[in-house]
């Protein structure tokens, strides 16, 4: 059984991702998305274990300690990190994993997993993107104006990742998400084992 492929989506805070994220989820059954640990507040609705594994800052600081995360990093005031055990198993159990991380975190998993997917979501818009942020309604003014603010710096390392994809309609953006990581599977690199094999076994036909 191949591997499953580790997928990185990052994009502005209000781009969607969480969003067509649990639409890719709902809609196909061969990928995992790993729940991170983090030290800010549940949102309305938000469940430990769920959404996040919401954690004080000292148990954080433990998870560090122990090695037990990926990679972490501060955004806005809160710390954030991707268990390493889940992706493991879940990556030696031939599911593509999708790690829905700031780019920080994004550039150190590419650096220590080179063959990771990069994919970057952003709306069409910024204008739309503050819409989104004000519409969704689960940060103050001063954190959206952080948020935002923040977006300015991660636009600056979009050009870092592998594919853009524009979340203007919902469901286009969920298949062609769906569609590029699984073209991903058919990349050259990917295959050397069944590339090896054709080659060999392909050599009893020569005269
Ligand atoms: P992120 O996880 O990137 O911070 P969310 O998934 O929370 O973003 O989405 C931010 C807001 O934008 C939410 O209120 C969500 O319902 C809305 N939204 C997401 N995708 C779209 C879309 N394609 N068109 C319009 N609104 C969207
Ligand atoms: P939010 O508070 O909106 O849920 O997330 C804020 C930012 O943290 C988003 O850009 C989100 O992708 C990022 N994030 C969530 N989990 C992790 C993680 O485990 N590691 C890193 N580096 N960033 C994360």
């Amino acid at each position: 059984m191949n591997k499953g492929i580790l997928v990185v989506v990052s994009g502005f805070s209000g781009a969607g991702k969480g969003t067509v994220m649990k639409e890719l989820m709902r809609r196909y059954d061969n990928y995992a998305l790993s729940v991170s640990v983090t030290t800010r507040a549940p949102r309305p609705g938000e469940e430990d274990g769920r959404e996040y594994f919401f954690r004080t800052k000292e148990e954080f600081e433990q998870l560090v300690r122990e090695d037990a995360l990926i990679e972490y990093a501060g955004y806005v005031d809160n710390y954030y990190g991707t268990p390493r055990s889940y992706v493991e198993q879940k990556l030696e159990e031939g599911k593509d994993v999708i790690l829905e991380i700031e780019i920080q975190g994004a550039m150190k998993v590419k650096e220590k997993n080179p063959e990771t997917l990069l994919v970057f979501v952003t709306p069409p818009t910024v204008e739309e993107l503050k819409r989104r942020l004000e519409g969704r309604g689960t940060e103050k003014a001063d954190v959206i104006a952080s948020r935002l603010s923040r977006a300015a710096e991660e636009a600056e390392g979009m050009d870092a990742y592998d594919y853009i994809l524009i979340n203007d309609d919902l469901d286009e953006c969920v298949e062609r998400m769906h569609a590029l990581i699984q073209s991903e599977h058919f990349r050259m690199s990917r295959n050397t084992e069944f590339i090896n094999r054709i080659k060999e076994e392909s050599k009893a036909f020569n005269k």
